[in-house]
């Protein structure tokens, strides 16, 4: 058996949609009353809770599982929606060992849940659903703090009906997403199939068997991953920069692995040069509290991973939310910040020279937006961390492109002086799309970029000189020449003024200048019609005779677009008509118009 000292505990990353239930989820697995105190009972930042094995072995009642389970406790990480989730990043993959993710079983899924599943499975991070609310379905007859299983029990059949349908439902959806999944106590091999555990975060029905079945998740997990431990110089990740009074700026931080000591010397990302400083006080909230409901924090010597800790340093102003810490001594300074430089880099992503302009809250976040808009192939001109600055909107209003004259935002905020460029002239090319759901802002770009290629197609087609054929009718030459002017019939396509013509061997003839049909100018005639036309620059006798077949000689570059770009939405005769037309320039060049 591995040594239980040196085990660090489990990250557990708590998801799902707003109002869903996480923080109240996890208050019933502190058995504290943060929702209460929380303001409108949302939660505002990320807060990290370790509940030791001994709670939950308290709350199981069952002192047995402290032996079978080599876990020393969860560290449950509440997230405001699923942001935290990406901005807790380690060497480029998730930070959390473990996931839960909420769903409220009788909303279903939200997009905050699909955005969840999304991130997980790119992450390939273990997790179990939780079902909550069941406290909520009709005629449900409550049992505070039962399992599921007794609880269920004591339900009617029609309640235990309404709840498998319910399930049913998430299952379903769950399968929708890729993903295989039953009711846990019907799963029987937790690697191949997720467990959804009906539960209520208020009643706290099913809530030990969530803590059951994520110790047997975390179990796993260490014994999978046994190269984390809490021995060995300190890693983390910064959750949050944030002033405090009497500390100036402060890092609210993860520990994943090793130690970290007040007075050593650490190496976190920023935008810029790491930043290298010395250690100041380290700051931990009590067990079964919250960094953020800690007005007095308490000082130590020493953490071990996984902790959520506060550090006070010099210098911690530029630090970003989502970069990496790394402890350091004198002998491995150079070589860490080297390596603290290299994690920063690897989510810089290699940018385009053309393409849209990414703004993110997080290292973590950028990276996951990056990465889903790379997926769809939209080329990334930058990507950035920070709010949409006046100096952004500059920028993006110089790129000609519509395509890419495009501002990309998630969770960020836009400066008041870029709103007013924005309004203004130099300004309305720039299209900024803002929103704290990743799918959504692809969609919305994706949408956007459809417009403007219908818009651009439907520009082509006004601009374009269309194919058309026609035939110089018997009899009706109404002037010989200077201009010519002749009786035709068109036979495909459409023939309009201002437009050359050439015989059926390719010569050139002359310009139609003017159409006229029963007397009265005008500018084009379709396929059918019989009108009478003005040829300047031909003479009937010399390059034009009755009973001709002509075409509308169509310039290269845009019978290049009628045969490659919009040949689809040309009617057949126009179709047949520019097949016939680029056969005879084809003739003389094969490589006419390709
Ligand atoms: P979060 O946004 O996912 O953190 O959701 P909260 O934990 O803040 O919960 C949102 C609301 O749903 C609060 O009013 C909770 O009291 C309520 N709620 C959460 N879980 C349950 C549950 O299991 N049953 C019932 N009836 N209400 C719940
Ligand atoms: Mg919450």
């Amino acid at each position: 058996m591995t040594d239980k000292k040196n085990l660090r505990t489990p990250i557990v990353c708590v998801m799902g949609h707003v109002d869903h239930g996480k923080t109240t989820l996890l208050d019933k697995i502190r058995g504290t009353a943060i929702v209460s105190g929380e303001a409108g009972a949302i939660t505002q930042h990320i807060g990290a809770t370790e509940v030791p094995m001994d709670v939950i072995v308290e709350k199981l009642g069952d002192p047995k599982l402290r032996d079978r389970f080599m876990v020393p406790g969860l560290l449950f990480i509440d997230t405001p929606g699923h942001h935290a989730f990406t901005t807790l990043r380690s060497r480029g993959g998730a930070l959390a060992d473990l996931a839960i993710v909420v769903v409220d079983v009788n909303e279903g899924f939200k997009p905050q849940t699909y955005e969840s599943l999304q991130i997980l499975k790119r992450f390939k991070t273990p997790f179990v659903i939780v079902a909550n609310k069941v406290d909520r379905i009709n005629g449900w007859n409550p049992n505070r703090d039962m399992p599921f299983a007794a609880t269920f029990k004591k339900q009617s059949e029609q309640v235990q009906s309404l709840l498998d349908n319910r399930l049913y439902e998430v299952i379903g959806e769950l399968y929708n997403q890729g993903f295989a999944a039953d009711r846990y106590d019907r799963v029987t091999n937790f690697q191949k199939a997720l467990g959804v555990i009906p539960a209520s975060a208020v009643t706290g029905e099913g809530i030990p068997d969530v803590l059951m079945v994520l110790l047997g998740l975390a179990q796993r997990f260490l014994e999978s991953n046994l190269e984390y431990s809490a021995t060995g110089p300190g890693v983390g990740t910064v959750l949050e920069v944030k002033e405090e009074k009497g500390l100036g700026a402060t890092a609210d931080v993860i520990l994943y692995d090793g130690t970290l000591k007040k007075g050593d010397t650490v190496v976190i990302g920023s935008l810029g040069e790491p930043i290298q400083t010395k250690v100041r006080a380290l700051l931990k909230p009590r067990e079964l509290s919250e960094i953020r409901y800690e007005s007095k924090f308490r000082q130590i010597k020493k953490v071990t991973a996984a902790v959520g800790v506060k550090i006070s340093a010099p210098g911690l102003d530029d630090a970003l939310a989502g970069a990496p810490l790394r402890v350091a001594d004198e002998e491995t300074l150079e070589e860490i910040v080297e390596q603290v430089k290299s994690e920063i880099d690897e989510v810089r992503i290699d940018t385009d020279s053309m393409g849209v302009m990414i703004k993110a809250d997080t290292i973590g976040s950028l990276e996951a937006l990056v990465h889903e808009f790379q997926k769809e192939e939209v080329p990334i001109r930058k990507a950035e961390v920070g709010d949409i600055s006046h100096r952004d909107v500059v920028e993006v209003s110089t790129v000609e492109d519509p395509l890419y004259s495009v501002l990309i935002g998630f969770n960020v905020k836009l400066h008041a002086d870029s709103k007013e460029f924005l309004q203004g002239a130099q300004g309305s090319n720039v299209k900024v799309f803002t929103n704290d759901v990743i799918y959504r802002l692809i969609e919305d770009y994706q949408e956007y970029v459809k417009k403007q290629q219908e818009l651009a197609e439907k520009k082509i087609f006004e601009t374009i000189i269309r194919p058309g054929r026609f035939k110089i009718l018997p009899g009706c030459v109404f002037r010989q020449s200077k201009p010519a002017v002749v009786g035709v019939r068109v036979l495909g396509g459409v023939v309009r003024t201002n437009t050359d013509v050439m015989l059926e061997n390719g010569n050139a003839v002359g310009k139609i200048k003017g159409l006229q049909s029963a007397g009265d100018n005008i500018s084009s005639a379709r396929v059918g019609m019989e009108v009478a036309m003005a040829i300047d620059g031909a003479t009937v006798g010399r390059q034009i005779k009755e009973e001709d077949y002509l075409f509308v000689n169509v310039p290269e570059r845009h019978a290049k677009v009628l045969e490659h770009e919009i040949f689809e939405s040309l009617s057949s005769d126009e179709q047949e008509t520019l097949e016939r037309f680029l056969e005879i320039k084809r003739k003389g060049n094969p490589f006419w118009a390709k």
